[in-house]
């Protein structure tokens, strides 16, 4: 098995072990990237443009985070699926979001302790460290280097990055499926 193998078999163990239901490791070659996604956050449907340091327009402009994305290797992308009673279960999707949140979390600190240069982490729906995000105080932000934004702030494609994984978008009836994704760089370590 070549290293890049070799990593990926472990970086995907240690995302199954912190709760994912799957995960993979595809390079970056294969993500595809959609400036169009900030058109999206623009229309702040979810409420946090503007208002979150990880989020637009804070996060910078679109084109010059998705050439960051290029400059990594690989990228882990991993799922969690949630239950919820039907599709008007808003605190069954609440609860999913934060189980959700709690595997990234374990994901991110374990991979602290593997031996890759440089990880970005990205996770679903912007930064939650923080039950306020300091944005909304006119603050600066509390841990720079725990905040997150979202796949898609980075203008990555979701529905197409799961597809490249071998991973469904969408897990059945009455399930919400959330994303998370740390890219890394084997540039100079390959085989
Ligand atoms: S860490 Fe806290 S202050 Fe910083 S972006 Fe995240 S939520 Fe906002």
């Amino acid at each position: 098995m070549d290293i890049t193998a070799q990593i990926a078999e472990r970086l995907c163990g240690i995302a199954l072990e912190a709760g994912a239901y799957r995960a993979g490791v595809i390079s970056t070659d294969e993500v595809k990237t959609d400036a169009a996604f900030r058109k999206m956050c623009e229309q702040n449907l979810c409420g946090n443009y503007g208002r979150s340091w990880m989020c637009p327009p804070d996060a910078g402009p679109i084109e010059e985070l998705m050439a960051e994305v290029r400059t990594f290797s690989h990228i882990l992308v991993y799922q969690t699926v949630g239950e919820l009673e039907d599709s008007y279960d808003f605190e069954g999707m609440m609860e999913a979001g934060a189980r959700h949140n709690q595997v990234v979390r374990r994901i991110r600190d374990e991979l602290r302790a593997e031996p890759l240069k440089r990880v970005l982490h990205l996770g679903a729906g912007g930064c939650r460290m923080c039950e306020t995000c300091a944005k909304k105080t006119g603050e600066p932000c509390r841990h720079p280097e725990l905040a997150m934004s979202s796949l898609e702030t980075y203008g990555i494609n979701v529905s197409e990055l799961a597809k490249a994984a071998g991973m469904k978008y969408i897990n059945g009836q009455n399930t919400v499926t959330y994303f998370g994704a740390a890219l890394f760089d084997l540039s100079d370590q390959e085989n």
